[in-house]
């Protein structure tokens, strides 16, 4: 196994567990290690500290272990079945009413380059990291493992996520089971289609769950805009919570389509509904303020702190126009899922909005992911969800 020898001092990041090693910081190795290798980590005086997957890039090595073990079937059975674990205990594997869920988060999970969403038996698997592809026979077998017979099929959905410039060809396919007839998920006994294969990501946004259970609990009789919409989450929820008309909107017309069956699904024939492919800029500029209950989850303005000012003059704009235009008396669901977005700079950037608008605006819950999507508390990167629910007068 290849050694990297960092230099001296940059050992106090691991010695903190957070779970990067970047390329500034190493000073030698003892061989060329193939991308997705496992290295082993010692600091400038010999003394182990890590175990990881070696990449090409800024970040060289994505750490897998903080003590010597052996990164084998073992290794993947072990952590892969903790998560499982921590999934039952928490009433999501298993359940009767909720069949879509997360279970490997990356970092928080402590497999770094791994997500896995399991959508009624059916894992959906994206390898980030050449590391976690070169192992994905352990990962397969050990999913097989750990969810017994409820392992309907396995989808690797790592084409497109994997370091282009790598030279693997993974491609999107089955590597175990096939495509079941009966795919509907369900989410706190709501149901949904998720598209793993032709959707985003993994084909569903599972880590709304939590928040879209809170807009039920405000939608009786409100107007609700739900802006952002993708498969119609946080609509179908707000119209079993009794609200008086649902109003979606999303630029994709194929996410229009995805929002459409599922409120068919769940309320056949609802004449509550209604849906609108539009740019959400657009939408809101010809809109008279008749919503009392919005919601804004728009994708990830910012993937880069490059990008990160432009990035809130978009966020800013939105909830502007979103605090300009709601009702008094109306609640305001808004989020942001760029990782490179703080906690802090997200409600600085809705507190310039607010005031901005000049409206009247109380805080009445600060929200983040639930907990299938873990924060490593070495890793604070990954905390990514962030979200305000405002009143708005
Ligand atoms: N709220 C959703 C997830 C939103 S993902 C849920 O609960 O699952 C972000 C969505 O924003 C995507 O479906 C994308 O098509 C849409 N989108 C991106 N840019 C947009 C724009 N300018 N106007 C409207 N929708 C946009």
């Amino acid at each position: 196994m290849v050694t990297i020898t960092l230099k001296p001092g940059k050992e106090q990041s691991l010695l903190r567990f957070h779970p990067w090693i970047f390329s500034g910081a190493i000073a030698k190795m003892t061989g060329e290690p193939e991308e997705g290798e496992v290295v082993e980590v010692h600091d400038a005086l010999g003394s182990f500290l890590a175990l990881g997957h070696y990449q090409i890039g800024s970040i060289m090595v994505r750490v897998l272990s903080f003590v010597p073990t052996k990164i084998n079937q073992k290794f993947y059975s072990d952590r892969i079945g903790e998560a499982y674990y921590l999934r039952r205990q928490i009433g999501l594997a298993e359940s009767e009413h909720t069949t879509a869920f997360r279970l490997i988060h990356g970092e928080g999970d402590y497999l770094p380059g791994l997500v896995i969403d399991v959508y009624n038996g059916v894992a959906v698997v994206q390898m980030h990291s050449v590391g976690m592809y070169r192992d994905r026979e352990y990962i397969y077998k050990a999913l097989a493992e750990v969810m017994g017979d409820s392992l309907k099929a396995i989808y690797n959905k790592s084409e497109g996520t994997l370091p282009f410039k790598a030279g693997v060809e993974a491609q999107n396919t089955y590597v175990y089971g096939q495509r079941p007839d009966d795919i509907v998920a369900l989410e706190n006994g709501l149901k949904f289609l998720p598209d793993w294969e032709h959707g985003q990501k993994t084909g569903f946004f599972v880590d709304q769950r939590e928040n879209r259970a809170l807009i039920e609990r405000y939608s009786k009789g409100r107007n609700v805009l739900n802006m952002f919409c993708y498969t119609g989450g946080f609509s179908i929820y707000a119209m079993r919570g009794g609200a008086a008309k649902v109003h979606s909107v999303d630029s994709s017309e194929r996410a229009i389509e995805l929002t459409r069956n599922n409120v068919e699904l769940n309320f056949p024939g609802d004449p509550r509904h209604d849906a609108t492919a539009e740019d959400a800029f657009k939408f809101m500029e010809r809109t008279e303020g008749e919503f009392d209950l919005m919601i804004l989850d728009p994708p990830a303005f910012a993937k880069h702190y490059n990008v990160l000012n432009k990035a809130l003059q978009g966020y800013r704009r939105l909830n502007t126009k979103a605090l300009e235009m709601i009702k008094p008396g109306g609640i305001l669901f808004t989020f942001s899922c760029s990782q490179v977005v703080s906690k802090e700079v997200f409600r600085t950037m809705v507190f310039s909005s607010a005031a901005k608008a000049g409206r009247r605006v109380s805080v009445l819950h600060q929200l983040s992911q639930p907990a299938d999507h873990p924060v490593n508390i070495y890793h604070p990167e990954g905390e990514y969800l962030k979200g305000l629910v405002l009143q708005v007068w």
